[in-house]
């Protein structure tokens, strides 16, 4: 029997890519760009960084830097005052 050791099989190409449900930013889309402003006004905005739920979504998945994750937390809390935003919990509507 002539067993080939060397099979010419491989696995070609890049490895297995595993898929996240979220994308990750390198950089904060404020910080990339600055004509972006932070606005409790605009909920347009602010629902990049708030779940289904109405929850704001962490850091570490938004990307965001600390700085603006702050203002960010920030307009949330005032745009949920006005009733821009859902608050987490009360405001459930499926
Ligand atoms: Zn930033």
């Amino acid at each position: 029997m002539c067993a080939d050791e060397r099979t010419p099989q491989r696995s070609t190409s890049s490895g297995p890519r595993k898929k996240r449900p979220f994308q990750r930013r390198k950089v904060c889309r404020f910080c990339a760009d600055k004509q972006v402003s932070i606005d409790y006004k605009d909920p347009r905005t602010l629902r990049y960084f708030v779940s289904e739920r109405g929850k704001i979504i962490p850091r570490r998945i938004s990307g965001n830097c600390s700085k603006h994750q702050r203002e960010i937390t920030e307009a949330i809390k005032r745009a949920r005052n006005i009733a821009l935003l859902p608050i987490a919990g009360s405001h459930a509507t499926p």
